[in-house]
């Protein structure tokens, strides 16, 4: 394991430290290439239904597009939906939360949002949920690495 070598075995609270950060802006580098990724493909859906617009317009054909329309807005809904929990998650890795009311960010230990006094409590569990579901998403990869770590000190303290 290079980081532990690098920083030398006896520093094993620092290192864990210095861990914790480096993962935490692994994560928000790939939370924010997976918020790309999904722009693109929203933007993808969009040609894809102006396209078949468009066609039904110059054939001038009978065709009914509602149903196809239906299910590219429905996968539009769902990118817009993991575009918005990447987001959340993104600013719980700075400590950070959205006020549900007035959507400022302000820090996640807040009981009352200073931009428009909202009482914060509430949305705990619902924050609790999106870290949840984003661990046992791509995201989870990320431990993988910090479980090697433990082991890679665990044999140090051997
Ligand atoms: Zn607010």
């Amino acid at each position: 394991m290079d980081i532990i070598d690098k920083i030398g075995k006896t520093a094993t609270n620092t290192c864990r430290i210095t861990v914790n950060k480096t993962n935490k802006i692994a994560q928000k580098t790939k939370l924010r290439m997976h918020i790309n990724e999904c722009k693109s493909q929203i933007e993808e859906i969009y040609n894809a239904i102006g396209k078949k617009v468009y066609e039904k317009h110059v054939r001038e054909e009978n065709i009914d597009i509602k149903k196809e329309l239906k299910k590219e807005c429905e996968k539009i809904d769902k990118l817009s939906q993991e575009i918005e929990n990447s987001i959340e998650h993104i600013l719980m890795l700075k400590d950070m939360k959205k006020c549900p009311k007035c959507f400022s960010e302000i820090m996640i230990y807040y009981n009352f949002c200073p931009v428009c006094g909202k009482k914060q409590n509430d949305d705990k569990p619902r924050n609790e949920q999106i870290i949840e579901k984003l661990e046992n998403e791509d995201i989870s990869n990320d431990n993988q690495n910090e479980a090697e770590i433990v082991e890679e000190e665990k044999k140090n303290n051997d």
